[in-house]
């Protein structure tokens, strides 16, 4: 018995994959097996494993500057290139950068400096966020509070009621439409509901907006045509920020640089980056925010006094030298150009499972995809609990494919950006085995 506490696990679970070493998009377990990372690790190792450049990198920069910190006056150069290099990348207004180590931690520093800078500006009582149903923020304390899944809820309490989080609709058109609407009506409903809640909550009290442009975790969500439109003019209208959580959708994912570019969200005022910022060869994040906004804070006659903020770890110098070495490789060798062109095939493919019996919905963008298994094709009805998903999982796992179940029974899809088109065709291939295993366990 081991005496680790797995997170995200049942605590009755046993059953646990040993996963020893990984070289391009293949990882191998303690036997030796091969698998094809279906799941880019847990939507993260774009430039996938044993890549010679990051890990001399790496092993160069500790060699020069092990680690430094970038509070009270200090600062290193890798932090401050790497910072100008995302300025000069992400959609966002003269962008400035808060580095942290993880999704969660970024989403936690914005909710403080949305605090901090509508204090600055004399609007203390502007600090309610709007966050989704069926969205994924993290787990920290703050951000599981932002998250829009009960299970990142359930047993701690949350959300903290101090921190004001309102919910709306997720745009999942499959599950959250009405029956015979179509989708211009879905958008025109829930962005409706939008609007009521704002004028309900009153807008004075509203500071922002979260969204992944693309809902990953909780189930590879692409809203429909024109919902970004109509969320972004109810907000201005409102005067309320756009924040774009672009933990998996940015650097290249679905098609464009990122999420937001792709699903035509203009100047988010916000923006949270993590995982393929480094290609998870170190943990590093970013929170970047709108130039005005920083202005405004560090404005002296808000009198506001000190930024209380900061991790030890907040642009660790080894994380940034290797997000840096990232950054030039994803430009050099067009990664991101290279990655539409495969997500468009991923895409075609995928979609051949559409007319199989326990298929419900393939849905995906580039090279993020998702498989929704369900218990009645013609209703949508979906299966009781998740058992089928991870009956699924399991059974890619046993043909040497590394998928994961969210959401209940969806099988997503995220492979590193350099897969090659034979790659997905393995991957398709492996999955279609998996599938007919389900479904005989399934009619069993
Ligand atoms: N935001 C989004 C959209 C995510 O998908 C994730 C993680 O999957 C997070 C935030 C949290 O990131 P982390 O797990 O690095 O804390």
């Amino acid at each position: 018995m081991s005496n680790i506490i797995y997170p995200t696990t049942n605590f009755t679970a046993t059953e646990q994959l040993t996963i020893d070493r990984g070289e391009g998009v293949y990882v191998y377990d303690s036997n030796g097996k091969q698998y094809l990372e279906g799941l880019a690790g847990l939507w993260c190792t774009s430039l996938g494993y044993g890549n010679r450049e990051l890990i001399d990198t790496a092993s160069e920069q500790m060699g020069k500057l092990a680690y430094s910190h970038m509070f009270g006056g200090k600062t290193h150069r890798v932090g401050q290139e790497l910072a100008e290099r995302l300025r000069e990348m992400v959609p966002v207004e003269n962008a400035k950068v808060f580095f942290g180590n993880s999704g969660s931690d970024a989403n936690d520093t914005h909710i403080k400096l949305l605090h901090y800078y509508f204090a600055a500006i004399g609007k203390p009582q502007k600090r309610k966020i709007i966050a989704r149903e069926r969205s994924y923020h993290g787990v920290t304390v703050a951000a599981a509070s932002l998250t829009g899944l009960p299970v990142n809820q359930t047993n701690f309490d949350l959300p903290v009621e101090a921190l004001g989080i309102l919910r709306t609709d997720a745009p999942h058109y499959y599950r959250g439409a009405l029956p015979g609407e179509s989708e211009a009506q879905f958008v025109e409903r829930i962005t409706n509901n939008l609007e009521q809640l704002i004028l309900r909550e009153a807008p004075e009290t509203i500071a922002a907006f979260i969204a992944e442009p693309i809902t990953g975790a909780s189930g590879v969500i692409v809203p429909p045509a024109g919902y970004y439109e109509k969320v972004q003019a109810i907000l201005n209208k409102y005067d309320i920020l756009f924040w774009a959580d672009e933990v998996i959708t940015g650097f290249g994912r679905t098609g464009h640089d990122f999420g937001s570019t792709t699903v035509g969200i203009e100047s988010p005022a916000l923006m949270t980056l993590a995982k393929q910022l480094s290609s998870a060869y170190m943990p590093i994040s970013a929170s970047v925010i709108r130039g005005d906004l920083y202005e405004a804070m560090i404005e002296p006659s808000n009198k506001l006094g000190v930024f209380g903020h900061g991790y030890t770890y907040s642009g660790h110098p080894v994380a940034c030298a290797v997000a840096l070495k990232v950054m030039e490789i994803y430009q050099r060798d067009n990664i991101f150009e290279r990655a539409a062109k495969m997500g468009d095939y991923l895409q075609r493919r995928l979609a051949e499972f559409r007319d199989h019996p326990l298929v419900g919905e393939v849905r995906g963008r580039g090279l993020i995809g998702a498989v929704e298994l369900v218990a009645d094709k013609a209703t949508g009805k979906a299966f009781v609990d998740g058992s089928v998903g991870a009956f699924a999982q399991r059974a890619c796992e046993r043909h040497g494919l590394i998928l994961r179940a969210v959401a209940g029974s969806s099988l997503a899809f995220c492979p590193p950006l350099i897969i090659t088109e034979a790659q997905i065709d393995e991957m398709i291939e492996k999955f279609g085995k998996a599938l007919a295993d389900t479904q005989d366990f399934v009619s069993r």
